[in-house]
């Protein structure tokens, strides 16, 4: 099929998108419409952990959709058990509420949060979050981040987000007040350029949070599920959150979602949250089919080795061209341009076959599978000198 034949007008405009339908994938590829083949390096934004159509995901999708899809979320499921007890006995939290997508999840944080507040905290209902945070599209989770121009896009906000800077400890604490109710950050921000918080940091924020009575938040949508070579992020600082947050990477490309939190913390009473689809055993199944790959030591072990690896490409690839360096953590990494010609490398390396992504004019970033080859990540890293060398020109 040509691309003028598809009906592209059927579709509500919300980007530019490059016109290309994609039809097919394996592993680190995709396939167009032409039969053209694309090393990607996007993999759907950190979603398929597992690469593109991965057996325990496609295995996991036959079997449970013949046994049963959706029994509707009143009642209980076996899937939905058994996730959630896999989760929570991998994580420092003991209760898990499962939703479609990481802005639900976050959303289900928030009044999470709010509720503990209402109900041991005088009405507390304040959440500090950071400037250039990533937490979502719907109003609350848009008001929570901190992006540039969202505060006004669909004004007015949602109240109660005062906003601290990442590393910054005496930012957070200048804005704690009567109302705070927690604190709330991605352990590695991640669309505003992929800036690690500090070890520093976390550590000090959950003794500052700690010691102030506060609920602390991870938004772990991007940095979960293996992305940073722990099974979760927070396990980096040696820390436990209060709450944290999990999507993308949990599903390995299906819509998955949690919110999971500690015992004292899980104060949800009867009618204050739910969903048509949340924690469906055909998602539950593909979750656990995923946590049951990405958890085992041997496989995280090999993310932090290929994360080195493709760290120290990038490493030598910025000196070679006299960019600003590589930074992230595990396969989550950015390579600063020292130029706003992101764009343009996207569409060059596109064109090329090849898929990466730039969050920022003069960043771009890196969400391999999580079982990316070495071989891919030297091919990936040879596509992206062609293009930013032509870029440059
Ligand atoms: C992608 C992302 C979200 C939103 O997840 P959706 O599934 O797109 O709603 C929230 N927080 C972080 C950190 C993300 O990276």
């Amino acid at each position: 099929m040509q691309f003028q034949d598809y009906p592209v007008s059927s579709l509500m405009n919300i980007a530019a998108r490059p016109e290309i339908v994609f039809t097919h994938g394996e592993g680190s590829w995709l396939v167009d419409h032409t039969g053209k083949r694309y090393l990607d390096f996007v993999q759907g934004w950190a979603v398929n952990c597992l690469g593109h159509n991965p057996p325990a995901v496609v295995d996991a999708l036959a079997r449970q959709s013949r046994k049963l899809i959706n029994p509707s979320p009143a009642f209980y499921n076996e899937e939905a058990l058994a996730f959630a007890k896999r989760l929570t006995d991998q994580s420092c939290f003991q209760r898990v509420f499962f939703t479609n997508s990481g802005a639900e999840a976050n959303e289900g944080a928030i009044k999470l949060a709010r509720r503990w507040g209402r109900k041991l905290k005088g009405g507390a209902y304040e959440i500090i979050t950071f400037d250039r945070a990533f937490h979502g599209r719907t109003l609350a989770t848009m008001s929570a981040s901190g992006k540039p121009g969202w505060d006004t896009l669909f004004a007015p906000q949602v109240p109660g987000f005062p906003k601290a800077t990442l590393n910054d400890l005496d930012s957070v604490e200048k804005l704690i007040g009567p109302n705070t109710v927690g604190v709330m950050l991605e352990p590695v921000q991640g669309e505003a350029g992929v800036y690690p918080a500090t070890v520093e940091f976390m550590q000090a924020l959950r003794k500052l949070t700690r010691e102030r009575g506060l609920l602390l938040i991870v938004d772990e949508v991007q940095t979960g599920v293996g992305r940073t070579g722990k099974l979760f992020a927070y396990e980096h600082s040696g820390i436990e959150p209060d709450i944290m947050t999990l999507g993308k990477g949990i599903g390995g490309g299906v819509p998955l979602a949690a919110l999971l939190s500690r015992e004292d913390v899980s104060v949800f009473e009867y009618g204050d949250q739910g969903g048509t689809y949340n924690g469906n055993p055909l998602m539950c199944a593909v979750g656990s089919a995923v946590l049951d790959v990405v958890s085992d030591p041997a496989f995280l072990e090999s993310v932090r080795q290929t994360g080195d690896y493709l760290s120290g490409r990038l490493t030598d690839l910025s000196t070679r061209l006299g960019l600003q360096g590589d930074r992230g953590a595990g396969l989550l990494r950015a390579l600063d341009l020292g130029a706003d010609i992101g764009a343009k490398v996207v569409e060059i390396a596109r064109d090329d076959g090849l898929l990466i992504n730039s969050p920022r004019p003069a960043t771009l970033r890196f969400m391999s599978a999580l079982n990316v080859s070495r071989d891919e990540i030297d091919r990936m890293i040879d596509g992206t000198e062609r293009a930013i060398a032509i870029a440059r020109k």
